[in-house]
């Protein structure tokens, strides 16, 4: 796997203080990555410290009352557009709730539920920066999905949904200023 330089910020799964999985499947073959939300009423973290515990509390869900080898997802987002480890790379997820779900796509949760609350405009541009980032890692264009394309389930929400439909469109200025922000220090902050 090619080292790359990336554009969005990753906390290594690691960092968060996520326990090793059970077991590890590596993916069949990676065609994109279907988006969640983690619904459930779960109100998005406002500070960007809580998020690491939310991300840690549904690994804890998914391995002792799932029985589920780790985490469900690869990768999560928060309202803050930081970009948390679950899976990762290359590992087949849980998320999809088909096999051939599960098999070709990764997966990226928004923490939060996004029927009730308001998905902020970091947590879209930090979901675009790691699909171009896996869309380097992987030399792919990828297959962007809704969890609602694989079953019939609400998620990831109807303004989650939307935003996919219409292709992912990332809020302007805030584009602008990360981008500047990356050829000016090589890194952004959210
Ligand atoms: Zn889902």
């Amino acid at each position: 796997m090619a080292r790359i330089k990336r554009l969005s910020i990753w906390q290594e799964r690691e960092e968060i203080g996520l326990v090793k999985p059970k077991s590890v499947t590596p993916i069949k073959q990676v065609k994109g990555i279907a988006i969640h939300h983690a619904g459930g009423s779960m109100l998005p973290p406002k500070k960007q410290e809580r998020e690491a515990s939310k991300v840690k509390a549904i690994q804890k869900y998914h391995m002792e009352t799932n029985k589920w080898s780790d985490i469900a997802y690869n990768f999560l987002v928060g309202n803050s557009g930081t970009i948390y480890e679950g899976r990762g790379i290359d590992i087949r997820p849980a998320s999809q709730g088909t096999k051939d779900g599960n098999d070709y796509y990764l997966s990226v949760c928004w923490l939060g539920d996004a029927t009730k609350y308001l998905v902020s405009d970091k947590a879209l541009m930090g979901i675009n920066l790691l699909i171009d980032d896996l869309e380097r890692i992987y030399n792919l264009d990828f297959e962007v999905k809704a969890h609602r394309d694989f079953k019939a389930t609400e998620c990831p929400g109807d303004a989650l949904y939307n935003w996919i439909s219409k292709g992912r469109p990332s809020p302007k200025a805030k584009l602008d200023d990360v981008l500047e922000q990356i050829k000016t220090k090589g890194y952004y902050i959210v």
